[in-house]
């Protein structure tokens, strides 16, 4: 076996195989599109793309694939061979600069939200040559952008970049005020901690909710669940730790730098933290990370839930985003710094991003919003749908002492002045504990907790980049004209904190009280994906990301088409899963079970006369009373889909009607079905039970 530094990158056409393979002038000029954005010269693009092909040949690659991020959430990809006719009948491999820069692919089959006229049905892949080509499947995958004929954005790519351009040209100029000239990029940098579940596929495949919807719609709670916290850190089961090891080999060889791998808080729940890297890398690798867990599991005999709750009850599955800036010179600007100046300038960029999180929390909290996540946000383990941000004690009350200017050592009696005082180090452990907020400082970076599992990392991204970038934007221009820098540097820090303290928020933030606190502090709460879309269209948010050409107002009404889309469709796959599970499997299970109790009653009496039959009796009354009731809950969600199915109404209207008729419902149902799981015999329950699959695993 190849040693890992070997094997590291060995499926990537990354920088040592450029400087290996590539003249010297073509790859300079491709470092300059790679590192200033430069347009690529076709002449360039022909060099690099011949020796893009003979490198994927030699690895065993026969077809060749623009690989981009299509609104689906998965990515996409078109296989074409390299295989071109040769004159004596034969075929020669080849691969043009054109082939490489530009793809056309079939736009009519992803969801564009009205963006592609129908005459129209082209659209284009583009090259983003910042993130490395690979090779998967013997196909060498060249990541890209989609754009419609037009070149609106019809993937979640396009926007990313444009995001990062935008708060690099912001950030530069704050950067340039504390005089760091030397800067010529600011990268926004990203981390995802992803979580999973891994099941047995035996078990998998008899249940046909995970199969449909990938998370289990009936199911009672299981006798042992995570009570003893006794999963988290666990030691690793032996063909969990195969999977793992399997996995980070697969990784490794596509240059995702996967670092740790631990058991998660449920049973049957695990984590993969990758080292961070710039964001448009980081989302092209999360992909494949979530691609790679399912294909790895399969040949384990698992399989990977990604689903943000597969089971009720039980801890669902989230996407920690850790997110920072830094330069190219290689300063993390949300670390604090040595010196005075250093701290003035991490102080404004923090200022930023509070300023940042409280004016777009509504953004914020659409960018993660989907159905699969409304069962985790506000649920007692994950982040509560309210947008809130922890700073740690020690750092906010250095912000109060410059906002009030009072001491913030009560024992010192020292006064924090931007720009004069050293801050103290923030240690991980007390920057860190709180493990409750929804977007955390963690002494050098943000911590964006409220992303679901199955979510690609982009669209919170976007609005993080954007967000932030817009305030920057406000305080260069404000300090660029200012007389005194430090004193105009001292009022706008003291100003953004008395007008955005009510953001952050260092307690409990699963506690209830918190809540009608936040209520209290005017924060938004929106506990529901069709709550929160309409968030795209409200003007402010429009004229934010039209500002700095992010999205345009047809792109973001076309997001908001395609979530609200979505949100029903899911939502009705799940509904008509349970409809059919429910006649099929759950119904014809309590009916038998029940004559079995019949037969045993009338056996019972006929062999011995006047016999007590009362616990079969009770039990079979029981069975009948929740049978009765299923069938109700059943045929009301049965005419509750016919309704919504035959309904003439807009999107939003009918995303509604799947919060407030279907899926309550839906919760109806499920409660008759959970209570039969617990009064039927196991030998004729269909399903497994929770314990049998959160348990499959040794
Ligand atoms: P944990 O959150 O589990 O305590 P760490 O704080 O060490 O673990 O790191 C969590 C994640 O944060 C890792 O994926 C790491 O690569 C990422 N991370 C660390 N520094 C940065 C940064 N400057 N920008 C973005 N992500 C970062
Ligand atoms: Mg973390």
């Amino acid at each position: 076996m190849a040693s890992i530094p070997e094997m590291f990158g060995s499926m990537v056409f990354n920088d040592t195989v450029m400087q290996s393979r590539l003249p010297k002038d073509t790859y300079q000029a491709l470092q300059r599109t790679m590192q200033n954005g430069r347009h690529l010269d076709p002449a360039v693009a022909a060099v690099v793309a011949g020796a893009m092909k003979d490198w994927a040949i030699e690895q065993g690659a026969t077809h060749y694939t623009h690989w981009f991020q299509p609104m689906t959430g998965i990515a996409a990809e078109k296989h074409d061979s390299f295989i071109s006719p040769a004159p004596d009948g034969k075929v020669i491999m080849e691969f043009s600069g054109k082939e490489l820069i530009k793809g056309e692919a079939d736009a009519s089959s992803f969801p564009s939200g009205g963006l592609r006229a129908t005459f129209e049905a082209r659209g284009y892949t583009a090259w983003d040559p910042t993130s490395y080509a690979f090779i998967k499947d013997n196909t060498l995958c060249i990541p890209t952008a989609f754009c419609s004929y037009g070149g609106e954005a019809l993937d979640k790519k396009t926007p990313l970049l444009r995001s990062m351009e935008a708060i690099s040209k912001q950030a530069l100029r704050v950067v340039k005020l504390f005089g760091h000239e030397d800067v010529t990029m600011v990268r926004s940098t990203v981390g995802p901690e992803q979580e999973y579940f891994l099941i047995d596929k035996a078990m998998y495949d008899r249940r046909k909710d995970l199969i449909n919807t990938g998370r289990t719609l009936f199911g009672a709670k299981p006798s042992k669940g995570q009570e003893l916290d006794d999963h988290y850190y666990g030691t690793i089961k032996t063909r969990v730790a195969a999977y793992m090891r399997d996995l980070d080999e697969e990784l490794w060889k596509l240059g995702v730098l996967a670092k740790t791998e631990h058991n998660e808080a449920a049973p049957a729940q695990h984590e993969m933290a990758p080292i961070f890297t710039t964001t448009n890398i980081a989302a092209d690798h999360n992909q494949l990370t979530m691609e790679l867990m399912k294909k790895v599991a399969e040949r384990h005999d698992l399989v990977c839930l990604l689903h943000e709750k597969p089971f009720a009850g039980v801890n669902g599955s989230g996407k920690h985003n850790n997110w920072s800036l830094s330069t190219d010179t290689g300063a993390n600007l949300l670390e604090p710094g040595d010196t005075p100046h250093e701290n003035a300038q991490f102080l404004l960029f923090l200022c930023a991003v509070i300023k940042a999180v409280d004016d777009y929390q509504d953004m914020l909290r659409v960018s993660i919003a989907s159905a699969g996540n409304d069962h985790r946000l506000g649920a007692q383990e994950a982040p509560p749908a309210v947008v809130s941000i922890f700073l740690g004690d020690e750092l906010t009350a250095i912000l109060e002492s410059i906002e009030n200017d009072t001491a913030y050592d009560a024992k010192e009696k020292v006064q924090m002045k931007v720009g004069v005082h050293t801050l103290p180090r923030f240690p991980k452990d007390t920057t860190d504990r709180n493990r409750t907020s929804p977007f955390a400082f963690t002494g050098n970076k943000f911590e964006f907790r409220m992303l679901g599992s199955s979510q690609p990392v982009s669209e919170p991204n976007v609005v993080l980049n954007t967000a932030v970038a817009g305030v920057l934007d406000d305080f260069a221009t404000e300090l660029e004209g200012a007389e005194d820098f430090h004193a105009a540097l001292q009022t706008l820090i003291r100003r953004v904190i008395k007008e955005h303290k009510r953001i952050i928020f260092n307690g409990n933030g699963y506690d209830d009280a918190w809540l009608a606190e936040a209520e209290k502090r005017g924060l938004l709460n929106l506990p529901t994906t069709a709550d929160c879309l309409p968030c795209y269209i409200l003007p402010k948010n429009i004229a934010l990301f039209e500002k700095y050409g992010v999205y345009s107002e047809a792109e973001m009404r076309a997001r908001y088409d395609i979530y609200l889309t979505n949100y029903a469709k899911v939502l009705h796959i799940e509904a008509c899963t349970m409809l059919s599970m429910t006649r099929k499997d759950i119904v014809p299970a309590a009916i038998r079970y029940g004559r079995e109790l019949a037969d045993a009653i009338v056996s019972k009496k006929a062999a011995i006369r006047g016999i007590n039959c009362k616990v079969e009796e009770r039990l079979l009354s029981n069975i009948q009373a929740h049978t009765a009731a299923l069938v109700e809950a059943l045929d009301k969600l049965d005419a509750h889909v016919q309704t919504v199915d035959t309904m003439n109404a807009d999107g939003q209207t009918r995303a509604n009607f799947y919060r407030d008729a279907i899926i309550p419902a839906m919760e109806t149902l499920r409660a008759e079905a959970d209570a039969l799981e617990m009064l039927v015999a196991k030998d004729l329950w269909p399903l497994p039970s929770y314990g049998d699959i959160l348990f499959s695993v040794r």
